[in-house]
């Protein structure tokens, strides 16, 4: 097959961010039906012909190494309930120029799969576990499956998958009461217990009400102990990161509002719907898809890298007097 060339430029964009993470949206169906994120099933799912297909992923993936991407997380709705992942993340993980590849999920089916994802050479895992409680598991997320979860990420922790990320969105009045016990985990494990401030938007149950931002939450959980703030390395999130004195793991917070870190942004987004979204918190994509089954050339889907990043607004107002409203939904593009 003839390798057409893509012209040796980055994605640098106007306010001068390299971008060079891209998140991919697998699928936008999930085995959970989080209260915070697809409240109602009301929300129509793509069909099977309207999600990229692997082989266009992989290929959208080989022309944005080109460009620059050295970093990709796979995510979803729920990556791991798309049929053929596990040869999926292995093509991924192959791809040349990538360096970094780890996966988001809900940890539902991650017991029974963890040696698939681990021979794809996956070994970062991000689980999503807002409580430890199984009764308020199953309110939040509509399902019993506390225990499936807390499970596979102890057989996780025992296969050697390092960094275990543990993500949980603090939401008001529902588990503020449980952060003493989460940051705790960081002393009995080497896991990264990360707080994330609630983003309000799409639909959900909960309103701005329902906020609670990291530095309450970096204060209620100072009781345990000293925070002592860990440097950051190249290609680390935005989270905030800390460490107890004497704790195995870590403490962290992604303050997308209180402190938001678009000036550091270095994200792209890839849809379930083939789309290219240049800010999570805002509603402008383009469309690669269409260009894709067009028959389109790789500099032509090139382009649309840059012009995706023109539209990436420099930053969100999500926490302002005036929020602008972001109609998407967290499912559809992948958090
Ligand atoms: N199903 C996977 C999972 O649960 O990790 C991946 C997709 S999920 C949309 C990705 C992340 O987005 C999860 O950690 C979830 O908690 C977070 N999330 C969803 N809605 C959110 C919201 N409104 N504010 C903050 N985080 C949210």
């Amino acid at each position: 097959m003839e390798i057409q060339t893509v012209k040796d430029a980055k994605l640098i964009d106007n306010c001068n961010r390299h971008l060079n993470y891209l998140r991919i949206s697998i699928t936008d169906r999930c085995n959970l039906q989080c209260r915070y994120c697809v409240p109602h099933d009301l929300i129509p799912k793509l069909s099977h012909g309207e999600i990229l297909t692997y082989e266009e992923i992989l290929r959208v993936v080989r022309i944005a190494t080109r460009l620059g991407i050295s970093k990709v997380r796979v995510t979803g709705g729920e990556p791991l309930v798309r049929k053929g992942v596990y040869d999926f993340l292995k093509a991924l993980v192959a791809t040349e120029g990538l360096k970094d590849v780890s996966l988001t999920t809900n940890g539902v089916l991650l017991k029974d799969n963890l040696l698939k994802i681990q021979s794809a050479g996956i070994a970062r895992i991000n689980v999503s576990l807002d409580t430890l409680n199984r009764k308020k598991y199953r309110e939040i997320t509509g399902y019993d499956d506390f225990d499936r979860v807390w499970q596979g990420i102890e057989k996780a922790h025992d296969m050697g998958f390092y960094p275990i990320k543990l993500n949980i969105v603090a939401l008001k009045g529902v588990n503020d009461d449980e952060f003493v016990e989460m940051a705790q985990l960081s002393f009995r494990y080497p896991f990264h217990v990360r707080f994330i401030e609630y983003m309000p938007i799409g639909q959900s149950d909960f309103s701005a009400g329902s906020l609670l931002l990291a530095p309450e939450i970096k204060d209620r959980i100072r009781a345990i102990g000293n925070l002592v703030p860990v440097q950051g390395v190249q290609h680390d999130g935005p989270a905030q990161r800390y460490k107890f004195e004497d704790a195995k793991g870590e403490v962290g917070f992604i303050p997308a509002l209180s402190q938001h870190f678009c000036n550091k942004c270095n994200r792209l987004r890839l849809t379930a719907s083939g789309h290219l979204r240049p800010c999570l918190l805002a509603d402008h994509q383009e469309d690669l898809k269409d260009l894709l089954r067009k028959g389109c050339s790789d500099q032509e889907l090139a382009n649309i890298f840059f012009m995706a990043i023109r539209h990436k607004p420099s930053d969100h107002n999500l926490a302002s007097q005036n929020p602008t409203r972001v109609c998407s939904q967290m499912r559809a593009i992948g958090g």
